[in-house]
């Protein structure tokens, strides 16, 4: 049985986790600090000065692409993933604002034939199929960094959810920018809800996309020439070439439910496809399962305690923690089980070239030399209820 103390009282979060640790009273550090910023989950607050600063200056872009359109074929590039957030970006980018957009969509290799023929039809309804491509020629390179990350993860405070997601956005928001660098496009523009501020607010600085975003190790065996021309090099690229980029949800007055309508209604997505929850990566499955093993606990444990923290009212609160909490053990139980996500995860291991057992073995090693591996291993027994 799992005692009462060992999740936060008030959310969910899970006494020792990533660094996490409740108090005496039975209270995570996000419960009783709301600004606690933690390397795997923080809460930005967002500066509503800044915001209408920032929200001028995206005005003040759409006054001028919309004068200046004439003079070229594309004002702006739009990385486009397919769901909700980018297809509502999309239409409002077209059909409101009469921009010449072109999306753009990468395939890391793991998008499934449905997912891709979703984006197809979609962008047929949108009449929009000659101006969208697929850039599909660069799985070898996303494949070589997933097995790179799996093998050398090293932290013990930065989950490897974590670290996956940065560094393969890193790597397809690299290969957007250059293909509009290519084309001389000015302007890229990505859908990140305002919920997903993490590095950024509205707009990365061009110097840091330039010199950040290659990944450290990528000089190393087995990287390829290929590989390393997929992110910006600055040896080739000055910075006067870097087109401007924007994300232009943090300062628009984004309603998540609007939108959800809105696509729905447009008959671009689906009904019920474009559920906000839940990913559809299985790298990130892949990932959140090595965490498991490796930290003791879900990394989704800190997007749902989040959600339980920001319950309108206590009585809310306790039904969304009860929910979220079962969700949790659910979870915990499939993965001890071998029955979690067991599709995508034989997939993904396939494709990288390993085994299970090969990644296991990766694990307990670092695991091993982790000065917290007595609590992760507590955490652990605890979740597994059969023991
Ligand atoms: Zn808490």
């Amino acid at each position: 049985m799992i005692k009462r103390e060992h999740f936060c009282r008030n959310c969910i979060i899970p006494d020792g986790f990533l660094g996490l640790k409740l108090d005496e009273e039975g209270l995570c550090d996000y419960c009783r600090n709301p600004s606690h910023k933690n390397a795997n989950w923080s809460k930005v607050k967002i500066d509503i000065e800044k915001k209408k600063q920032m929200h001028n200056d995206w005005k003040q872009v759409i006054k001028k692409l919309q004068k200046t359109k004439r003079n070229r074929m594309y004002d702006c590039v739009l990385g486009y993933s397919g769901g909700k957030d980018s297809t509502a970006l999309l239409d409002y980018l077209i059909n409101e604002l009469r921009l010449n957009v072109l999306a753009i969509t990468i395939d890391t290799g793991f998008m499934t034939d449905i997912a891709k023929q979703n984006i197809r039809d979609t962008l047929n309804r949108m009449n929009l199929k000659e101006h969208h491509i697929f850039i599909d020629d660069v799985s070898k390179t996303f494949t070589r960094l997933y097995r790179w990350l799996f093998f050398n993860h090293q932290s013990n405070s930065v989950s490897l959810t974590v670290n996956v997601c940065d560094q393969c956005s890193d790597l397809i928001h690299s290969i957007i920018v250059n293909e509009a660098i290519k084309r001389n496009i000015r302007y890229v523009f990505f859908g990140y809800s305002p919920d997903q501020i993490k590095r950024y607010f509205y707009e990365v600085p061009r110097e840091e996309a330039l010199n950040e975003w290659k990944a450290i190790f990528i000089d190393l065996a087995p990287f390829t020439e290929k590989d390393r021309n997929c992110f910006l090099n600055s040896d080739k690229i000055s910075i006067k070439d870097m087109p401007r980029i924007l994300l232009p949800y943090h300062v628009m007055n984004y309603d998540e439910r609007a939108i959800i309508e809105i696509v729905e209604k447009k008959g671009l997505i689906q009904k019920g496809k474009a559920d906000p929850i839940l990913t559809n990566c299985h790298v990130v499955k892949a990932a959140a399962m090595y965490d498991f093993y490796r930290y003791g606990g879900l990394t989704y444990v800190l997007q749902y305690a989040e959600l339980v923290r920001q319950a309108p009212d206590d009585k809310s609160r306790r039904i969304n923690r009860k929910k979220w909490l079962r969700l949790y053990k659910g979870i915990a139980q499939s993965i001890f089980k071998g029955t979690f996500n067991v599709e995508g995860i034989e997939r993904f291991l396939e494709s990288i070239g390993c085994t299970m057992e090969e990644i296991l073995e990766s694990i307990i090693h670092f695991r091993n030399h982790d000065p917290n591996k007595n609590k992760i291993l507590e955490n652990l027994d605890l979740l597994n209820i059969k023991k």
